[in-house]
């Protein structure tokens, strides 16, 4: 693969369009597969009703499962298990680029499926010790504890006897895989979900933080910048604290739910007025984490290149190591392939998030995929131009 910075001590400045870098890693009938796929996603009944159908199908043990494999899962899915994802660990390992193995299952809410799914946190965390291709695990806390129950803890509502216990439960849940992260040398992102619920995940999280983080960043809180509040909490906590800290940045998921909610309830939304004042906040966050790179680890959880591009400003202007391996950038599988690897190939840190598990059980997650790739401005887009871009810039090299 070619390299930019190959010149000795020459930094050029990053580009995202170089669709042969982007997609080296593709054939021309992958290419062609995620063409027609993101196609698709201009169709709203297609994205708003396919993976309900998809799931009505499969649980009617409908011969459908191939056909979903194939499309959506085999975009934005490593796999079923953690063994099936070898394959996209090593492609995306050549290239240069990290794995976070993302366990993407979203069950009922019960005390069983909570203890599974924090074993199979362990089992990714088991599967990243010392392996240089997984430099991040990651969870939700949702994944491992109920959300009425991370809600009244938020509202300092008083427990019952038995919440009490099931809530000291969610605690050990989360004590387990923060301990087995530090003992393993492997840094875990605590996702960020939810303002109604966020309060009670900041708490755990600071709390491994103080306890993990002994010699560097092992355990992250996730901050998100819709928020209009965050820049500032971002700002206290690290100007009160010594010990190491880990922040993933990202803009936020939810924000039509958290809107809708504060109208119906009739509170202040938690998130900004414009879409200007989370990208400004956005940056502002990523600056002052550069600014406090001695007690402070960050990863750039975005798919937005300008971002990228401010990110890899300040490392340069600052004389910053690109390969520190405080700063990362991060993009989840199947998506802006031409942020990560060219970002990548420019010797910066990147890691993708690498969803996984039973396809039945993600569809949830995929059907998310799929409504933000209709949806994000330009993003369907984005993705059809550098794919039609690459296929004839390989068709032309071949004439
Ligand atoms: C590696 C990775 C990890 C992630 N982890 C999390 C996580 O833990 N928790 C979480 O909530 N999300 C997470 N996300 C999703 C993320 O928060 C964004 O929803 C998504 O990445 C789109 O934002 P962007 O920065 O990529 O790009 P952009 O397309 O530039 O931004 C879109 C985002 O901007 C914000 N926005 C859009 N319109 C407005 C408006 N009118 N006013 C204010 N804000 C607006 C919204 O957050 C929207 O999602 C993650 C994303 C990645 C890539």
């Amino acid at each position: 693969m070619q390299n930019i910075m190959s010149e000795p001590g020459i930094k050029t400045a990053v580009s995202f369009h170089n669709t042969q870098i982007a997609f080296e890693h593709r054939s021309n009938k992958d290419l062609k597969k995620a063409y027609w796929l993101f196609s698709a996603f201009k169709y709203p009944v297609l994205v708003n009703y396919g993976p309900k159908l998809a799931g009505v199908a499969l649980s009617l043990k409908l011969p459908f499962k191939n056909l979903i494999k194939n499309t959506l899962f085999a975009q934005f899915c490593g796999g079923e298990t953690i063994e099936e994802c070898e394959h996209t660990i090593k492609d995306l390992s050549s290239a240069g680029i990290g794995t976070i193995l993302d366990y993407s299952v979203e069950g009922e809410e019960k005390e069983e499926v909570f203890e599974a799914t924090c074993n199979e946190i362990i089992d990714t965390i088991n599967k990243a010790k010392g392996n240089a291709g997984i430099p991040f695990t990651v969870f939700k806390v949702t994944g491992i504890g109920r959300f009425d129950l991370l809600e009244k803890v938020n509202k300092h509502k008083a427990l019952n006897v038995n919440e009490e216990r099931e809530y000291e439960k969610v605690k050990q849940r989360f004590e387990l895989i923060c301990r087995t992260a530090h003992d393993s040398d492997v840094r875990v992102f605590v996702d960020a979900e939810e303002s109604w619920i966020q309060d009670t995940i900041d708490r755990l999280t600071m709390d491994m933080m103080k306890r993990y983080n002994t010699s560097k960043a092992i355990v992250y809180n996730t901050i998100q910048l819709y928020r209009h509040d965050r820049y500032e909490y971002l700002k206290k906590t690290i100007a009160e604290n010594t010990f190491f800290m880990g922040f993933k940045l990202v803009r936020g998921a939810y924000m039509e739910k958290e809107r809708a909610r504060a109208q119906a309830t009739g509170y202040r939304s938690p998130i900004q007025l414009t879409k200007e004042d989370t990208d400004r906040d956005y940056n502002k966050a990523m600056e002052l984490c550069i600014q406090h790179l001695n007690k402070v680890s960050i990863c750039a959880g975005t798919h937005n290149e300008e971002s990228c591009t401010f990110l890899t400003e300040l490392i340069d202007k600052n004389n910053i190591d690109r390969n520190d391996p405080r700063i990362y950038c991060s993009q989840l599988l199947g998506m802006s392939d031409h942020i990560s690897y060219n970002l990548a190939n420019a010797g910066y840190n990147v890691a993708k998030y690498v969803p996984y598990g039973p396809v039945i059980a993600v569809l949830p997650y995929l059907s998310r995929r799929a409504k933000e790739n209709s949806s994000v401005k330009g993003q369907v887009g984005r993705e059809l131009g550098l794919i039609t871009e690459e296929l004839k810039r390989r068709k032309l090299s071949k004439d």
